[in-house]
């Protein structure tokens, strides 16, 4: 850590400041860890896949947890791969393997391999031991394989029911009848390990116990495990774990997972010190997240749940310096670590946190962000009809009815909308904050910071020459000799009279422009700022301590 000194020096400091200044007596530092591991979950819950391979061009190792650390189990050299999947039914066709429900009368092209299994022997206390048993039978029966559940066994084979099971248990009885055999039942917690080359069945095991996966060092490559075509740094961890289909764990160091999420979130083209300062807010967001997924047994997963992590091919050469030349760095304050918001581009001023999320956070306040002024998003303008609006409704589950006004109600001091008023058929409702972005998509409404107009605006003169005030004709009033009567329109349109012409305007909006400016929530630091500032030669704690006021790099 950059300023790691003792705590008497902090302690000395701070009472100088306090004694010296009446206003600042905030210098403390915090004695953040940032651990040397991190792991992410490539694959957990229901929907994923029971049956997937991993892969490495240098060969790997196999390990399983056990006694407290992990042990060795089977060593696989040059390149290899190994298929992970459920204990269950499947049907081989031409090559392929998909898990079926199986129906014992039916009839099946190709093979069919089943969960039922034949024990030979006793528990033994450790893997080594059921290994020797497994290295003396293999020679007489080549399908048995390694199994851990409730301690390490020898089974055997791949069996469709119980009968099958016993039949052969009885021909087994009378080669060697001195040893004990036994039916062992289907159980979905079971994972399988088989070598990918050969198709032998390696390892069975039924428990939350881990299995490692490491691949082999190599000279002059990085070595790498490829999972769903991505190669990804580090160790693979397997676990059968309640609730979940078999979870696949990227187990790899804190530093190497920033190298991958870092040029993935700001381009590594970009100045050397906008990369720097994204990288201690990666660093950071990290942190204050990880955690998230303790229930699925692992810190953060690899989709924009939590941070979008692709593996090695994301890495590039100048991002992986700004993470190594920030090593061990973070951004605290009051002594503790920030969430360290980012977004793509301000529009030229961020916000206040509790006019977008609902929260105030001290260190996320609106700053002048002139240095973002030149992004592709300074401006930009959205058009929906009301049908269209009706739909992203409907899309987040509200039903308005026929949507027959949108209007601003309340703003932000620096501009950002706060309260958006829809008025529908059935109901009127308020949108308040962000909340406008998640139901008309983020991409679509690039921020709140906008201007709204519809296709029934007119501008009116008022008194005061020269200056006109937009109103909507639904709003507006006819007094004619009759009386004052609502604007109702024909078909929807009335007609106004200029000077030398009459023009149609509609009296309930059809269409809504939305004139906005910037991109993302507008908190924390704006990506395309810091950019701007490293550019006219701010360097990244700057960067940082701009966009979070009154934070510090340590
Ligand atoms: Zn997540």
């Amino acid at each position: 850590m950059k300023a790691k000194k003792s705590a008497i020096i902090y302690l000395l400091i701070a009472a100088f400041v306090f004694a010296s200044s009446s206003f600042n007596s905030e210098i403390l530092y915090a004695d953040v860890a940032v651990p040397e591991t991190i792991n992410i979950g490539l694959s957990f819950g229901q929907s994923q896949a029971n049956l997937f391979t991993l892969g490495s061009e240098t060969g790997m190792n196999i390990l399983v947890h056990e006694k407290g650390s992990y042990k060795n189990l089977l060593d696989m050299t040059g390149p290899n791969y190994i298929k992970v999947r459920r204990d269950e039914y499947y049907n081989i066709l031409n090559g392929k393997e998909n898990e079926i429900n199986y129906v014992r009368a039916a009839k099946y092209e190709g093979e069919v391999i089943g969960p039922y299994h034949i024990q030979i022997g006793e528990v033994y206390t450790d893997s080594e031991a059921a290994l020797q048993v497994i290295k003396q039978l293999s020679s007489i029966t080549p399908s048995v394989f390694l199994a851990y559940e409730g301690g390490w066994k020898v089974w055997s084979q791949l069996y469709l029911d119980e009968s099958e099971c016993l039949q052969q248990i009885k021909v087994m009885k009378k080669e060697a009848s001195d040893i004990n055999y036994s039916v062992i039942y289907p159980d979905k917690k079971r994972i399988q390990i088989i070598d990918g080359t050969t198709g032998k069945l390696m390892l069975l095991i039924n428990s939350e116990e881990k299995i490692k996966i490491m691949p082999k060092e190599a000279k002059g490559k990085v070595s790498s495990l490829e999972y769903k075509g991505k190669k990804y740094r580090g160790d693979m961890i397997v676990q059968s774990l309640p609730e979940s289909n078999i979870t696949l764990i990227n187990e790899l160091s804190f530093d190497q997972y920033l190298y991958s999420v870092v040029p993935s979130e700001m381009p590594a083209s970009w100045h050397m010190e906008a990369l720097k300062a994204q990288a201690v807010a990666a660093r950071n967001y990290a942190l204050v997240t990880m955690g998230k997924h303790n229930a699925h047994g692992f810190d953060l997963c690899s989709t924009e749940h939590c941070q979008a992590y692709n593996g090695l091919a994301q890495e590039k050469e100048s991002s992986t310096e700004a993470v190594n030349a920030t090593k061990g760095q973070v951004i605290t304050y009051n002594g503790a670590l920030i969430s360290a918001f980012f977004h793509s581009s301000s529009g030229g001023h961020t916000e206040d946190s509790e006019n977008v999320w609902g929260t105030k956070t001290d260190y996320i306040r609106g700053v002048e962000d002139k240095f973002c002024l030149g992004s592709p998003y300074d401006n930009w303008t959205v058009e929906l009809n009301r049908a269209e609006i009706k739909e992203k409704l409907a899309e987040n589950g509200i039903d308005l009815g026929e949507i027959s006004d949108i209007r601003i109600l309340e703003c932000s001091k620096y501009g950002r909308v706060t309260k958006l008023e829809i008025k529908g058929s059935k109901e009127t409702r308020v949108f308040e904050k962000e909340k406008i972005r998640t139901v008309l998509g983020t991409r679509m409404l690039k921020s709140i910071w906008y201007d709204l107009k519809t296709d029934a605006d007119i501008f009116v003169r008022g008194s005061m020459i020269g200056s006109s005030e937009p109103g909507r004709t639904s709003n507006m009033h006819v007094v004619s000799a009759s009386g004052k009567t609502i604007v109702k329109g024909i078909k929807n349109k009335i007609s106004v009279k200029g000077m030398n012409s009459a023009k149609a305007y509609n009296v309930i909006p059809d269409k809504y422009t939305f004139d906005g400016k910037g991109f993302g929530h507008g908190l924390g630091m704006s990506q395309y700022g810091a950019k701007g500032m490293a550019e006219a030669g701010y360097n990244y704690e700057e960067i940082l301590e701009h966009y979070y006021q009154n934070s510090r790099v340590q």
